[in-house]
């Protein structure tokens, strides 16, 4: 698999606004939000989709839910979306799994 932008902020050559780090995953601000708050929660191993995730992988998929749980309660979020595009015709545009977290926060 090439190297896609989000292996390089996991390297740091590139910034973002990162907002967890973890052994296992990433999380930082999506450069081009569509809810008050939108972040991306990357797992550190570069997986191309949700469609390749291996019974190896589920403890990271479970992690990552773990970990939006927790940023939902830190952000205090008062609804909130996760959602994962799979493939091109799905939407996806950077080929590196990761889920987004769309927050509406308590006014
Ligand atoms: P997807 O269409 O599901 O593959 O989502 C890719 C997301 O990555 C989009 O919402 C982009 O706005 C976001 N994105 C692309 N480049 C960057 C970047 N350098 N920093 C943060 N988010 C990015």
């Amino acid at each position: 698999m090439s190297e896609t932008i989000f292996t390089k902020i996991i390297k740091r050559e590139i910034p973002a606004n990162i907002v967890h780090e973890d052994d296992q995953i990433i999380v930082f601000h999506d450069i081009n939000p569509r809810a008050p708050v939108h972040l991306l929660l990357v797992p550190k191993k570069p997986i191309p989709t949700l469609a390749d995730v291996a019974e190896e992988d589920l403890h990271l998929i479970t992690h990552i839910h773990r970990e939006a749980q927790r940023l939902a309660k830190e952000l205090n979020f008062e609804g909130w979306r996760m959602l994962i595009n799979v493939g091109e015709k799905g939407g996806q545009e950077v080929f590196h799994l990761h889920y987004h977290l769309l927050g509406w926060p308590r006014e």
